[in-house]
């Protein structure tokens, strides 16, 4: 039995070869797998449950397919679709689990993040998302229109260029004591990770063992996942 990671696949309308990419994924690699990670910015953009994009119910749909044939599937947050909720997730029978989670990967404490969180050097952006993922703003966004929900969200996407970049230049990259502390602290030998279209595995010393972070990368002209079982884990990419 194996484990399956992804993140980053920034599923849009605009961006049909990269779902047809994901489904193919589903249907040939994840069906064999015991679990399968999405690891945040799966979709490029979230605006609430209530969305009633066909995208969303599509994909809703496949996933619940695959979970339904045994496959576990857990979710966490990424920077682009922190709002994406239970109403979703169990309509997509995947778990929500927090960005952070620690789990027992064949006998290897592993950490899970999106990343964004360890870009500690971009004071603006962590108070941005402090703002964000807080119940205030939350609730403000959500109580208003579908409507103006998207436009709020196009305006957020046109007025920074890099937001609506895919280019790993345009993203910052992680601090790297700032993922050396997180890996201390949860005292784990693996870090796995994706936002920072940088795909590598990084040996590390933690707590003066051998451990390692691993960067996801994102779908864009090829396709990045991480496979894990009692053997070790690989990096795997290929082309859409
Ligand atoms: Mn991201």
């Amino acid at each position: 039995m194996h484990t399956l990671f992804i993140s980053d696949l920034h599923l849009h309308e605009s961006r049909p070869q990269i779902t047809r990419a994901f489904f193919h994924f589903l249907r040939t690699q994840a069906i064999e797998a015991e679990a399968l990670y999405i690891l945040g910015d799966f979709f490029d953009v979230w605006i609430g449950d209530d969305d009633d994009a066909q995208l969303l119910q599509e994909v809703a749909d496949e996933l619940f397919a695959l979970k339904d044939k045994g496959v576990a599937i857990y979710y966490l947050h990424g920077n682009r679709d922190f709002l994406l909720g239970t109403d979703y997730a169990n309509k997509a029978g995947m778990t929500l689990i927090p960005d952070g989670t620690v789990i027992d990967l064949y006998g290897t404490p592993t950490l899970l993040m999106h990343g964004d969180s360890l870009c500690t050097s971009d004071v603006s952006y962590q108070q941005f998302r402090t703002m964000v993922r807080g119940a205030p703003w939350q609730t403000q966004f959500l109580a208003q229109s579908i409507a103006a929900r998207r436009a709020i969200a196009a305006q957020l996407r046109e007025k920074s260029e890099s937001m609506n970049s895919m280019k790993a230049d345009d993203i910052l990259d992680i601090t790297p004591a700032e993922a050396q502390t997180q890996m201390e602290a949860a005292r784990v030998t693996r870090l796995i990770h994706g936002h920072t279209h940088r795909p590598a595995r990084h040996p590390l010393i933690i707590n003066e063992q051998p451990a390692e972070r691993i960067v996801l990368g994102d779908w864009h002209d090829s396709a990045w996942c991480i496979k894990a079982d009692e053997n070790g884990v690989e990096l795997i990419e290929w082309k859409i």
